[in-house]
């Protein structure tokens, strides 16, 4: 599972996240909600370690995530440290991020035979498998420029999942996709929720997809969290009224 305990993220003067705590325990969904601006994105990419946090710790199972254990205390970690941390977590993006000059097959197999050494036949026969998975077994030869935009984010599920994270991270994964594209990777993405036991955290706008894959959303405003709850009680019987506010403006 992950933990946040007293996280602190300023970008400049603006504190964007201010000792932030919560948990998602080990194989639990959860999904954030709130409105534009209110830490969620930063949450992630704190995940990914593409930002460092300024207070506090993130813990990945049962170790921090950029810090070290050294002397009693937490000291923030190395570069190794971190490249082993990387490869617990995989994260699918709005803008699919795929490698624009592999075709599809080396997009899949390129980090788990850099990153985790698996041979290359391994790393081979895994691709295939997650791309029948994701319906795009006659494109494995295909470059990314060749593929829509719903193809592309399947392929960039199929890559994130080939690394076997434990935790899985997918940001705003189909709000750059045409509406008639958006359902196909919901129902993918509700269907690896179903059958896998990855640890998963989600920012969505789509309330419907944050209904259907979640156990337990958290509704955000100003880094905060203002409520948490299964989807049911968050959607249908709100507590608090920025909550209801929130749902309105978006519903
Ligand atoms: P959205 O739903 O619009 O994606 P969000 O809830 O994901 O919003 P974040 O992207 O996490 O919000 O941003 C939180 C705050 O941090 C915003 O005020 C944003 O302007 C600020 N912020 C984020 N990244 C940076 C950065 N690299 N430099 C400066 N400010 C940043």
């Amino acid at each position: 599972g992950i933990r946040f305990e007293k996280v602190v993220k300023r970008f400049g003067g603006t504190v964007v996240l201010r000792e932030l705590d919560f948990q998602v325990a080990p194989g639990e969904r959860v999904t954030l909600i709130g409105p534009s601006g209110s830490g969620k994105t930063t949450i992630l990419r704190l995940l990914m370690t593409l930002e460092r946090v300024d207070g506090g710790v993130i813990w990945v199972g049962d170790r921090p995530l950029s810090h070290m254990p050294r002397g009693g205390r937490l000291v923030p970690a190395g570069e190794r440290h971190l490249h082993e941390m990387r490869k617990q977590i995989g994260m699918v993006f709005q803008q699919f991020n795929l490698f624009p000059n592999m075709n599809v097959l080396r997009n899949l197999t390129e980090a788990p035979v850099r990153v985790l050494g698996l041979s290359k036949d391994e790393a081979v026969e895994r691709a295939r498998r997650l791309l029948d998975m994701v319906g795009l077994a006659d494109k494995i030869d295909a470059h990314p420029a060749q593929l829509s935009g719903g193809q592309q984010q399947r392929v960039a599920i199929a890559r994130a999942l080939a690394m076997e994270p434990r935790v899985l991270l997918l940001d705003e994964v189909t709000s750059a996709l045409d509406p008639e594209l958006v359902v196909g990777v919901q129902d993918l993405l509700r269907d690896i929720a179903r059958d896998s036991d990855m640890t998963m955290l989600c920012v969505t706008h789509e309330m419907n997809f944050a209904r259907d894959i979640s156990d337990r959303v958290l509704m955000f405003d100003r880094g905060r969290i203002v409520e948490e709850g299964p989807p049911e009680q968050i959607f249908e019987a709100p507590a608090e009224q920025r909550t209801r506010d929130f749902l309105q403006a978006v519903l």
